[in-house]
């Protein structure tokens, strides 16, 4: 491992202002940050650890406007657990997190760093391989090499996948996020978005997993009040039973007006570079109410347009499978 300075901030000023330096890197747990430093494959000349501001970044509770804010250092354990989350329509969001990884994971894993991890590409993740995401080569490997956990959808020179379980399931729920970044008269007015926003609208091989600038630190992912009868469910695919990343993943969030679904969002993950929301797809359970051949014309419709590689095509029938056990879920 290359030698760095570590940075231990007392104030979200002072982590900010370290972060705004060049060849910085922030870090919530370090699960994701440590591993790619100890392969070399991160080689930064500064760490910010930003767990010392658990205090003020951790917290899980209501705001005025009923939406539950979400501390970016809030661990998957605590998503799972909170009373502030409770409510059936935060289903989904509980079961992303309550099956990721392993309790120990879990304990420590930030909900920030979940959601801005590295692809788990193993070309790009490797030092040896010439890979374009990586900037080390000219093409992706995974196009024509052992692509069996690649993209399916949605990719254009890289065929990574986005790992993360928390950002469909938020996606889903229209979740938001902030972010603060130091200026010149210290902490700039925090920055509120859309979570869509965090992911490139172009997953482009030179593109980042995520859209954040240099120096931008998340502080919360913020959950709108649902409506009256809205409830949410995920569901994934895997080759193991635990300690292992989903091969696909579906999130939804349905309002139901006694039988009949009046709303929907729909969101694929471990599928494509980025969690991809299924409009189109979505929007043929408005006004339905539920039944299975419905539910195949919905997995159908979400999955239009895929182009597997030569060792993924198993990805479609499993991920219209765990499309349909996600909305039989949502809508029992
Ligand atoms: C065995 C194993 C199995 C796993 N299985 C799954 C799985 O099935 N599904 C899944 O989703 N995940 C899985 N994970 C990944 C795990 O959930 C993530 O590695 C973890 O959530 C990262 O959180 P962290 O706090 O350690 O992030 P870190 O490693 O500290 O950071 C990750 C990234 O986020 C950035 N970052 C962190 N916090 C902030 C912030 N507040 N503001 C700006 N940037 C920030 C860092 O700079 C870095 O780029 C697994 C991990 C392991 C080890």
């Amino acid at each position: 491992m290359k030698p760095f300075t570590y940075v231990v901030p007392n104030s979200l000023a002072e982590a900010a202002e370290a972060a705004a330096a060049a060849e910085t890197i922030v870090k919530g747990a370090g699960l994701d940050v440590i591993d790619r430093m100890k392969e070399r494959l991160l080689t930064p000349a500064t760490v910010v650890n930003l767990l010392p501001l658990k205090d003020a970044m951790a917290g899980i509770g209501a705001e005025a406007d009923g939406a539950v804010r979400i501390g970016a250092l809030a661990t998957l354990t605590q998503l799972e657990q909170h009373p502030a989350l409770a409510d059936r329509a935060l289903a989904g969001l509980r079961e992303s997190a309550a099956i990721t990884a392993t309790p120990l994971v879990r304990n420590r894993a930030t909900v920030a760093g979940n959601l801005l991890q590295f692809t788990r590409c193993w070309y790009v993740r490797s030092e040896a391989h010439k890979c374009l995401h990586g900037r080390r080569g000219p093409i992706c490997l995974a196009m024509n090499g052992d692509n069996r956990y690649h993209s399916v959808l949605g990719y254009l020179d890289c065929a990574r996948v986005h790992p993360s379980n928390l950002a469909p399931a938020l996606l889903a729920l229209g979740a938001e996020y902030t972010t603060v970044q130091n200026g010149p008269d210290g902490l700039k007015q925090p920055k509120r978005r859309a979570l869509a926003e965090l992911f490139p609208e172009q997953p482009v091989a030179e593109a980042n997993e995520h859209t954040l600038q240099d120096g931008e630190i998340v502080t919360a992912i913020h959950v709108p009040k649902q409506p009256a009868g809205a409830r949410s469910w995920y569901a994934e695919s895997r080759e193991k039973q635990s300690f292992d990343w989903a091969t696909t993943a579906c999130a939804v969030r349905v309002v139901m007006d006694g039988g009949t679904i009046t709303a929907a969002d729909l969101v694929l993950g471990a599928v494509s570079p980025v969690p991809r929301p299924r409009p189109d797809a979505a929007r043929l359970l408005v006004g339905e109410k539920p039944n299975d051949a419905l539910f195949q014309k919905v997995a159908e419709a979400a999955f239009a347009g895929a182009i597997p590689l030569s060792h993924n095509a198993y990805k479609l029938p499993v991920g219209k499978a765990i499309v349909r056990e996600a909305l039989h879920k949502v809508t029992e």
